[in-house]
């Protein structure tokens, strides 16, 4: 019987660094969350040879702290959060000091950062595979972060063929991802482009700083879009189920904001491709809401599905997202009360929605 011994220390943060940068939405997902959390207005993101090629980020945060160099890359280091407790009182995107460690062991990685006192002079630092820094060096750059990738899964050879093999639906997918984003994110520009392997640069999306959503859902969808929509705006507020934890009032207290379909034969769409639900304005994924949302909108419009764009405002004590390595997946601690409440609000203002006036008309 072969006998038990521990993994060497280097092949195990290669293994679970696999886990947290399994494909390319996650590259994109993890540093695009991290300029939000800089307090970026602008993020471009740069995709040459679809991403093959190199990947890159930028944006015009605040820039990494110098005393930070030595540790950012280095595993569960982060600047963002303490202890256990910060958990649930949760603002920022990041918490657990993994992606960039991660990235690091599963590509060619670098930085260039500044913060204000320090530009127009930026440091550019580069780090070994395990994260620890191999170097800085003193060029030209503004306030802010640029995090420089290529050569992804090359170290993984399987992964790597993988992602060429599927590097166009991949492609697709960061797409969507972003426009998530952009569409969320009031205060931010996006730009995102792609230099294909004959030098050809392509806009994949852009969206302008100070925009409203509505702006940015024209931004990225076409104006058109916003002629079969109607803005949602719910207030929900539901007793407790017998299941659900209750710690405080505020927890079964949820504001709707968004805009959804016109519950209008015609006016939806022929796919579920044009659904965006956020928690306190985290992109997410919950099949549960969007199962509401499709059921609800169902009964007005049999043969169609709608736009969706709904961010639901709540307690952070209400919700758990710290379920999966991705972060996407939120465990709603009182859910089957919620989808009551939110069935009956969205059937009341579909109701009264059906004569009501498209977003196009509004200024
Ligand atoms: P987390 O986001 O969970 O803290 P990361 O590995 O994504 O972990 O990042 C590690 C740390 O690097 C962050 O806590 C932050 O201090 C710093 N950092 C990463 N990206 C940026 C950026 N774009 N601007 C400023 N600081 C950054
Ligand atoms: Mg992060």
């Amino acid at each position: 019987m072969a006998t038990i011994k521990p993994i060497e220390g280097r092949s195990v943060h290669q293994i679970q660094s696999g886990q947290v940068i399994v494909d390319l939405c996650s590259v994109v997902k993890e540093l695009v969350e991290n300029s939000l959390d800089a307090g970026a207005t602008s993020i471009e993101v740069r995709f040459k040879n679809d991403g093959l090629d190199s990947i890159e980020v930028q944006d015009n945060g605040s820039g990494i702290d110098p005393q930070n160099y030595e540790s950012i890359a280095l595993k569960h280091y982060t600047s963002k959060l303490a202890s256990y407790d910060d958990l649930t009182s949760l603002t920022t995107f990041g918490f657990r000091g993994e992606a960039l460690s991660s990235l690091c062991a599963v590509s060619n990685f670098h930085i260039i950062t500044a913060q204000a006192q320090q530009a127009p002079k930026a440091n550019k630092l580069e780090f070994e595979h395990s994260g620890r820094l191999k170097g800085t060096q003193i060029v030209a750059g503004q306030k802010g972060t640029t995090v420089s990738i290529s050569n992804l899964f090359s170290r993984l050879p399987v992964r790597r063929k993988e992602l060429e093999k599927n590097i166009k639906r991949e492609l697709g997918k960061v797409v969507n991802l972003l426009n998530e984003y952009a569409c969320i994110s009031t205060g931010v520009r996006f730009s995102v482009k792609n230099t294909d392997s004959k030098k050809r640069q392509l806009v994949l999306l852009t969206t302008k700083a100070n925009a409203s959503i509505r702006e940015n859902i024209a931004n990225v969808y076409g104006a058109k879009t916003l002629l079969t929509l109607i803005p949602l705006e719910l207030e929900l507020e539901f007793e407790p189920s017998a299941t659900g934890k209750r710690l405080n009032r505020d927890l079964n207290k949820i504001h709707v904001r968004g805009y959804v379909s016109r519950p209008v034969v015609g006016e939806g769409r022929g796919t579920r491709d044009r659904q965006m639900y956020y928690v306190n304005s985290r992109p997410c994924g919950i099949p549960q809401i969007a199962k509401a949302f499709n059921e609800v909108y169902k009964t007005y419009n049999i043969s169609q599905a709608p736009f969706v764009l709904a961010d639901f405002q709540m307690d952070t004590n209400a919700y758990d997202v710290n379920v999966s390595p991705d972060k996407r997946t939120i465990l709603l601690h009182d859910s089957a009360a919620l989808i009551e409440s939110l069935k009956e609000a969205l059937d009341q203002m579909f109701q009264g929605a059906e004569q009501s006036v498209p977003q196009s008309q509004f200024t």
